[in-house]
C-alpha cells in the first residue's frame, strides 16, 4: 500500500510502497477512508523524538477490513475513527477513569514483535500514535479504534480522532468550564477554534478570542467567540480588563499554540481563583510571577482533551447530527496524499484550519 513515510527530521514525506505485517489476534486492519494533517505531525517534519523511518499521522477514520481471531469490539465493515491514544483498558489510569493517561497509550507492539509497517528493503516503520494514518491502510490495536455509525460523513469524523476533541474536551473534560464564567482562548488554529465552541457548548459568557491573524479572527466569531482581540496590536491583557470591567480578568483561560508567551499571556489572563489550561506542545520551560499564584490561580496541562473516546464519541455525534457541533467549516481543504506536503507547508504557513486528504476507495 501507499504510505507517507518520514526518512530524515528536518525532512519532508515520501510517498513510497508500505508493506503491512499479519493481523495480529487483538488487531484490525483499517482501509483509510480519510486523514487529517494536524501540528502534531508538523513537529514531528521539524524534530522527532521517534524512531526513523516513520509513518505519520494521528486523525483518521475508514472501513474495517480485516480483524484478528480475539477481536471482539469490532467486525469487517464497521466504521471507525481512530483514537491517537489507544487504552489498554487494564491499568491503574484507564481503571480510574483517565485513559488518555494510559500507561501503554497508542497500543503498539512489543519491542521483540515484528513491526506492523516495513519498507520493500525490509526495514521496519514506526507507528505514529500506534496508528500512522497517511497510508491507504492502519493495521492497529482494537482499543485505538471506535465505532461510529455509517451516516456520518468519513471526511468529518476523521476530525474526532484529534483536533476536536483536543479543544472541545480541554473546555469541557480538563478545565470543566461552569456556565455563566468568562473564557480567554488564546490561538485560534484548529484547535483555539474548538476550544471556542467548546466554551459556547459550555454555556460560557464572553468567549474572548486572542490571535494575531485578522482572518482566523472572523473565524473564530463563526465558532462562538463573542469578542476577538488581535494581540499584535492590542495589549490583550489590557483590552481583556477593559471588556470585562471590574474583573480582574477571565475564570478560564486556555492556550492553543505552544509557545512560551502565550502559555505566559494565558495565566496573565486570569483573575484571582482563575485557571489557565495549556493545550499547545512547548518543550521549554515557562516563568510565572509566583505573587499571583498566592490568589489560587492554577495552570494545568491538557492532553487530547483529557478524551475517554469511547464514552465520548456518541456525544460529539450527536451533537454534530443536531446542528450544534462545527466539522465541515474546519475543514480547508480535501487533497490526495500525493499532495500531503503542500498541505504541510500551507499548515507551517498558517493558511489552513484542517487540510484533509481523502483516499480513494
Ligand atoms: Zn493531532
Ligand atoms: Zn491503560
Amino acid at each position: 500500500m501507499r504510505a507517507a513515510v518520514l526518512f530524515e527530521s528536518p525532512g519532508t514525506l515520501r510517498i513510497e510502497d508500505v508493506s503491512v505485517g499479519q493481523v495480529g489476534p487483538r488487531e484490525v486492519l483499517v482501509r483509510v477512508a480519510a486523514t487529517g494533517l494536524c501540528h502534531s505531525d508538523l513537529h514531528h517534519l521539524t524534530s522527532t523524538y521517534m524512531a526513523l523511518p516513520m509513518v505519520p499521522g494521528h486523525e483518521a477514520s475508514g472501513v474495517v477490513e480485516a480483524v484478528g481471531v480475539d477481536v471482539s469490539y469490532l467486525a469487517v465493515g464497521d466504521h471507525v475513527v481512530a483514537a491517537c491514544r489507544g487504552f489498554c483498558g487494564v491499568c491503574e489510569w484507564c481503571l480510574s477513569g483517565r485513559p488518555v493517561l494510559c500507561e501503554r497509550a497508542g497500543m503498539r507492539r512489543g519491542v521483540d514483535e515484528p513491526p506492523r509497517l516495513y519498507l520493500q528493503d525490509g526495514r521496519g516503520c514506526s507507528q505514529m500514535g500506534g496508528l500512522s494514518t497517511f497510508a491507504e491502510q492502519i493495521l492497529v490495536h482494537e482499543n485505538s479504534l471506535v465505532r461510529i455509525d455509517k451516516d456520518i460523513p468519513l471526511d468529518r469524523a476523521a476530525l474526532l480522532g484529534c483536533g476536536v476533541v483536543t479543544g472541545i474536551g480541554a473546555v469541557l473534560r480538563t478545565a470543566q468550564v461552569p456556565a455563566g464564567a468568562n473564557v480567554a482562548v488564546v490561538g485560534c488554529g484548529g484547535v483555539g477554534l474548538n476550544c471556542i465552541q467548546g466554551a459556547l457548548l459550555a454555556g460560557a459568557n464572553r468567549i474572548i478570542a486572542i490571535d494575531i491573524d485578522d482572518d482566523k479572527l472572523q473565524l473564530a466569531k463563526a465558532f462562538g467567540a463573542t469578542d476577538v482581540i488581535n494581540s499584535s496590536v492590542h495589549d490583550a491583557v489590557q483590552h481583556v480588563l477593559e471588556l470585562l470591567p471590574g474583573s480582574g480578568g477571565v475564570e478560564y483561560s486556555f492556550e492553543a499554540i505552544g509557545r512560551r508567551e502565550t502559555c505566559e499571556l494565558a495565566f496573565a489572563l486570569l483573575r484571582k481563583g482563575g485557571t489557565a489550561t495549556v493545550i499547545g506542545v512547548y518543550d521549554g520551560n515557562i516563568e510565572l510571577p509566583g505573587m499571583r499564584l498566592l490568589e489560587e490561580r492554577r495552570i494545568q496541562g491538557s492532553m487530547f482533551g483529557s478524551v475517554d473516546f469511547r464514552r465520548d464519541m456518541r456525544f460529539y455525534l450527536d451533537l454534530y447530527r443536531d446542528g450544534r457541533l462545527k466539522l465541515d467549516e474546519l475543514i480547508s481543504e480535501r487533497i490526495s496524499l500525493d499532495e500531503i506536503s503542500a498541505g504541510f507547508d500551507r499548515l507551517a504557513r498558517g493558511e489552513v484550519t484542517r487540510s484533509v486528504v481523502l483516499f480513494p476507495n
